[in-house]
């Protein structure tokens, strides 16, 4: 890194967004030069007011506009802008160097797109900007110089593994999943297990949304998307397998019989710092992964008739256009209403399984597209199991 690395935040007060601030505070500590220039929140406006006074930036954004002329109110002097048109705004910062898109849900596709088309560095946490939109993705990605790199730690691995060969000699990916909390549940009792209980993520601490999402491995059908674009590989070279320990992040397999494998403790940091030196790698006081205290690794398949929810994912992926926004959206609705006590956890798959069934998917794949597509999954999973 040569000079100063002006950085854009989108989603600075969820999970990822307070850790990347972290990872650049230690940066900084170390002798780097990163500077947050941009800050964009949800509804969280008392932590973005605690992180606008820490940190300055130039410019913010908020979801709502009565936040914005509150903020306005508060800090006369500091640009304030709100709803997607302030993601697009400050995605699109022409003096940006890097814009790290940590935001939740098909909100975070249009700053991907405005920042990569803007010729940005994307360290991409949002990983609906890639599930529902990897072709715009890709297309913005050839036509404009961007780059795109992974936080998401699978994809930090796999990006590290590929390193390893050339393209052409990877024989597959192999994505690890720790399985979640109902590894071992009997199947018969899935129905009954509580939001309380899905929300107990065995190793990473996560939002809500992507902790079920783990639960049901919806998540990881979406890592084999967002794999898919980001590497440019087929979905029948991407493979998943359960491992419990998630110490190793992901895998290439070469065609030489080779297994690159990246290894570390669970801590986002780790994948968050390397997409922000990327292709550097710099020291880290964070807590590293001990290798002498007999470190056991297990690898076991993945069953699907315990996973319903991914194989209706993978069936979304395969049968492309725009099947993947219509499920993202269904899925956003199912989980929300799991948490609120409405439906039972297994109706998440078949909830996902009859949005499946119901997409006639002939939207165009263009953004409005995606949008209509998103709008019927959305209202299609509020009218199931009424
Ligand atoms: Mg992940």
């Amino acid at each position: 890194m040569k000079g100063r690395l002006r950085v854009v935040l989108l989603g600075s007060t969820g999970s990822i967004g307070r850790q990347t601030i972290d990872v650049i505070e230690r940066l900084n500590r170390a002798g780097r030069k990163l500077e947050i220039v941009a800050l964009a929140a949800g509804r969280n406006v008392e932590l973005l007011a605690e992180q606008i006074e820490a940190i300055g930036p130039d410019v913010v954004s908020v979801a709502r506009e009565e936040d914005r002329r509150e903020l306005s109110r508060r800090y006369p002097k500091l640009r304030v802008l709100h709803g997607e048109e302030g993601l697009a705004e400050l995605a699109g910062l022409e003096d940006a160097d890097i814009v790290v898109n940590a935001l939740v849900g098909a909100v975070g596709l249009l700053p991907t797109l405005r920042a990569l088309e803007g010729g940005r560095t994307v360290a991409l946490a949002n990983k609906e900007s890639l599930v529902i939109g990897g072709e715009l993705v890709r297309a913005a990605l050839t036509e404009h110089k961007g780059r795109l790199i992974p936080i998401d730690s699978e994809h930090s691995a796999l990006l590290q593994g590929l390193s390893a060969g050339k393209r052409e000699e990877v024989r597959r990916l192999i994505i690890t999943a720790s399985g979640g909390p109902f590894l071992d549940t009997p199947l018969e009792e899935l129905e009954r297990v509580s939001p309380q209980e899905a929300l107990k993520h065995p190793k990473w601490k996560m939002g809500p949304r992507i902790t079920i999402d783990s639960a049901t491995m919806v998540n990881k059908g979406f890592e084999v998307i967002e794999a898919h674009h980001l590497f440019d590989i087929p979905y029948d070279r991407i493979d998943v397998i359960i491992h419990p320990d998630s110490i190793v992040h992901s895998m290439v397999e070469y065609e030489d019989g080779s297994i690159i494998a990246q290894l570390a403790t669970h801590d986002m940091r780790i994948p968050i710092q390397y997409a922000l030196t990327y292709p550097e790698r710099v020291g880290t006081d964070l807590a590293r992964l001990g290798l002498d205290d007999r470190l056991e690794l297990s690898f076991l398949p993945l069953d699907e008739g315990r996973f319903p929810a991914f194989s209706a994912v993978l069936a979304a992926a395969k049968a492309g256009g725009t099947a993947t926004a219509a499920i993202n959206a269904a899925d956003e609705v199912l989980v929300k209403r799991f948490l609120a006590g409405e439906i039972p956890f297994t109706a998440i798959a078949q909830g996902l399984n009859s949005t499946l069934e119901g997409w006639e998917n002939d939207a165009p794949l263009t953004l409005a597209g995606i949008r209509a597509a998103d709008a019927w999954g959305r209202a299609f999973a509020e009218g199931l199991f009424q």
